[in-house]
């Protein structure tokens, strides 16, 4: 038990983010109440059946009444809309954060409607999986993970600290900078990854000359760690190509030059150019195991999770 940081949380959002919030909230004891709030019905009968919360409500207005930290986990593309809903119930001194995977957009939609005395505080937990829904979370999802916070210039710097001190207690080490560079550093180590697992996956799927049954029979040869990215939310993923869209496109710009001189390289037999590419990439595994970022078992430690695998 980590003890309560904040009186009253409200959780706007309760897939797998919000859902993993809420469960490390409750293990850790770290609010005196968390109110739930998602727009549909049907998910929020399964937080109440998971005992998510204490209080549930379609209403993401009633949700944040009183709340001193408010947590909005829902796709990017809705982030302005909930925050319009939000802004005349947020309560004067509270903390308002985000989880979404774009910062310079998301601020753009949810600043121009946050109160004066609120505090509002972008972030971006570098943790998921390629599941969605309440059922999808877990506890401890963040632990080790990266949390990066994007705060605007007038941030205080008190209501930061205490935001800190919450992610903190859910495991995570915590990373500043501006909103701008987020969007850069993840269009490479997680949007562009993901948009080149849809482009394969669909590629495959289209191929006329290998049926279907021979891409799954023989799914274990590379391509199997493609489907697993290329099976992400669908919602999720829009939203990120349409709401980093500059970044992205600056850098499948950069990869499609890259791409070309690979192909060159195979086409004319240079052996040596791609030793020392395929070399220097090595490395670049070798450190995220030594960041602490990867297990280095053999097949990303899919052996040692499931036998059968
Ligand atoms: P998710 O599992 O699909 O859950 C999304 C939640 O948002 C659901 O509660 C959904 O409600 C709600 N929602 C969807 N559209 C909405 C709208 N228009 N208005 C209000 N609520 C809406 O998604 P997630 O994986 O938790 O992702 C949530 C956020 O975290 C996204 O911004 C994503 O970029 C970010 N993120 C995701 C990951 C990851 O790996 N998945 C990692 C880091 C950050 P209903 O079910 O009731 O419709």
């Amino acid at each position: 038990m980590s003890g309560i940081l904040f009186d009253r949380i409200a959780l706007i959002g309760i897939g797998l983010i919000g859902s993993s919030i809420a469960r490390d909230i409750k293990a850790l004891g770290l609010a005196g109440e968390v109110v739930i709030s998602t727009r549909s019905p049907e998910t929020l009968k399964r937080a109440e059946e998971l005992a998510l919360g204490d209080r549930y409500t379609t209403s993401a207005a009633e949700a944040v009444r009183d709340a001193d930290l408010v947590i909005v986990s829902v796709p990017v593309g809705s982030s302005g809309l909930v925050a319009e809903q939000i802004a005349p119930n947020l309560k004067p001194g509270a903390i308002l954060t985000d989880v979404g995977s774009t910062k310079a957009s998301v601020i753009a939609q949810m600043a121009p409607h946050v109160p004066e005395g609120v505090h509002f505080i972008p972030g971006h937990p570098l943790a998921g999986t390629e599941k969605s829904g309440p059922d999808a979370g877990f506890e401890g999802l963040f632990r080790g993970r990266w949390c990066i916070f994007t705060p605007l210039p007038e941030t205080d710097e008190a209501a930061l600290g205490r935001l800190r001190n919450f992610w903190i207690a859910l495991g995570s080490k915590i990373d500043e900078m501006d909103p701008q560079h987020h969007d850069k550093v993840l269009a490479i180590v997680s949007h562009l990854p993901h948009i080149i697992a849809y482009n394969i996956v669909g590629t495959a799927d289209d191929l006329e000359t290998v049926t279907e049954s021979e891409v799954i029979k023989y799914s274990a040869s590379g391509f199997r760690d493609f489907t697993r990215l290329a099976a992400s939310d669908p919602t999720m993923w829009r939203d990120v190509c349409l709401h980093n869209k500059d970044a992205i496109l600056e850098m499948l710009a950069r990869f499609s030059e890259d791409l070309a001189y690979l192909q060159r390289a195979i086409r004319w037999g240079e052996g040596d150019k791609l030793f020392e590419l395929f070399s220097r990439t090595r490395t670049i595994r070798r450190s995220i195991v030594q960041a602490g970022q990867d297990v280095d078992a053999p097949d990303f430690g899919r052996h040692a999770l499931d036998p059968k695998a």
